[in-house]
């Protein structure tokens, strides 16, 4: 029997899931905070097999108009000699360039945008969300996709904390068009890294703001990783230019100018100039704070936690949004094969998504540790490689 479907958070674990129910005939709603068009973030997506398959199957997208294509997993050493050149192609993407083929798959017309999810109560016929309005919905089943703050996940797991891991990413883009010849022919076709004493950059070619891919049109995207212990310091950067405390991410300018001036000094003490080239180019560096929250439950009842309303943790393995898309496939299967039992398919469907994120989240942790700490990273390590399962897998 078709289900309605309430979906708190419209981005890529909500869209996906919401895609895959309604192919099954479920009647679906899904309800997005932001009112307006959403911007990216501004850094990249690694897509991973599953998301890979998901793209060019279900949504039919020829992945080569939606992807740059990297074919060398490419480590530097500090005077910007190659030290290790693997073969290896990762297919990459940007936030917007997902989310925009998502939207487009799923239509606008249950896509509520502006509406604010608030409380959420079940009995054993139905949940009801409420909204910051006032109104409501009620569904057979609710699924929070609503990320890494949750109001899903804080009102059935209010125990779970983001845990702080000790440093910080600096992130950002720069137009390829803005670099040398010589810093573009290095890092165009390749992964690559730099990896120094308690730090290390990755960079990737991403597409450009309206989905270029052509070389030299393209977006060049990094995430240099910094340690900064908890404290005055850690505090004063976290805090915006308007004041504002921030808890995932200070975004795109609104880094308080003298910690971007420091981090462009620092990365021509530190990096490559091939890596830093890229940081001093790139007008608006961001910062995302490195942490963890890790849920206990993504079941309860008829509510479902799916994506980073679940798990939210580091990017090293560049497989959170990979999850994501787990998560809410692996969903639809099980109401799928439960005969749309809603309890008992959320009840079969938890276990095997709750090993997927502690494995990854144990993966993830232990590359952090090893790269930040342990300096236990020798240049080409296939362990470090990306992947949701494992290296490579
Ligand atoms: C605007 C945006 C840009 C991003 N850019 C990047 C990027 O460039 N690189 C990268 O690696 N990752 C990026 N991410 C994160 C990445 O998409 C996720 O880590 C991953 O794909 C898992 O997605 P998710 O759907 O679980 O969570 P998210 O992508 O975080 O989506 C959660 C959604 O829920 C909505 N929401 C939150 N609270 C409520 C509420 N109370 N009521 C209703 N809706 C709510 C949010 O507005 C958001 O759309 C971005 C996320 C967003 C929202």
């Amino acid at each position: 029997m078709p289900l309605t479907v309430a979906i708190v958070g419209g981005s890529v674990a909500g869209l996906t899931a919401a895609i895959e129910l309604r192919s099954l005939g479920c009647h679906v709603e899904v309800f997005e905070r932001s009112a307006t068009e959403m911007k990216s973030r501004g850094g990249g997506i690694v897509l991973q097999q599953n998301v890979i398959d998901w793209f060019s199957g279900t949504l039919g997208l020829p992945l080569d108009r939606v992807s740059t294509r990297t074919d060398f997993l490419r480590y530097f050493d500090r005077d910007g000699n190659v030290v290790s050149n693997r073969q290896k192609v990762w297919h990459n993407t940007s936030w917007s360039t997902l989310h925009k083929a998502l939207l487009a798959t799923f239509g606008s017309a249950s896509y509520h945008a502006g509406a604010t999810a608030v409380d959420v109560a079940q009995d054993e016929h139905e949940a009801v969300v409420t909204f910051e309005d006032g109104s409501v919905c009620s569904a057979d089943l609710v699924i929070f996709a609503d990320g890494i703050s949750s109001v899903g996940r804080a009102r059935l797991s209010p125990q779970t904390q983001p845990e702080y891991a000790g440093y910080i990413g600096w992130r950002g883009t720069v137009e390829e068009s803005l670099l040398t010849s010589t810093t573009l022919t290095a890092l165009a076709d390749s992964m690559s890294y730099y990896v120094g004493e308690n730090t290390h950059i990755i960079l990737y070619p991403i597409p450009g703001p309206d989905g270029q891919l052509s070389v030299g049109e393209r977006l060049m995207n990094f995430v240099w990783y910094r340690n900064i212990p908890a404290g005055d310091e850690f505090t004063s950067m976290v805090t915006d230019r308007k004041g504002r405390l921030c808890s995932v991410s200070v975004q795109a300018g609104e880094v308080k100018q003298e910690f971007v001036d420091q981090v462009r000094i620092d990365a021509e003490v530190l990096l490559p100039a091939v890596a830093s080239e890229v940081v001093v180019k790139t007008a608006q560096p961001y910062i995302q704070i490195m942490q963890d929250t890790i849920a206990d439950r993504m079941a309860y009842g008829r509510v479902a936690l799916i994506g980073d309303a679940a798990f939210a943790s580091r990017p090293h393995a560049a497989a959170w949004t990979a999850k994501a898309v787990s998560d809410g496939l692996a969903l639809a299967e099980h109401l799928e094969k439960s005969q749309f039992d809603v309890t008992e398919a959320l009840a079969n469907w938890e276990p095997a998504q709750l090993e997927i994120g502690r494995n990854l989240f144990n993966r993830v942790r232990e590359m952090g540790a090893r790269s930040q700490f342990e300096n236990s990273w020798e240049p080409g390590d296939p362990t470090f490689d990306f992947g949701l399962f494992g290296p490579d897998i």
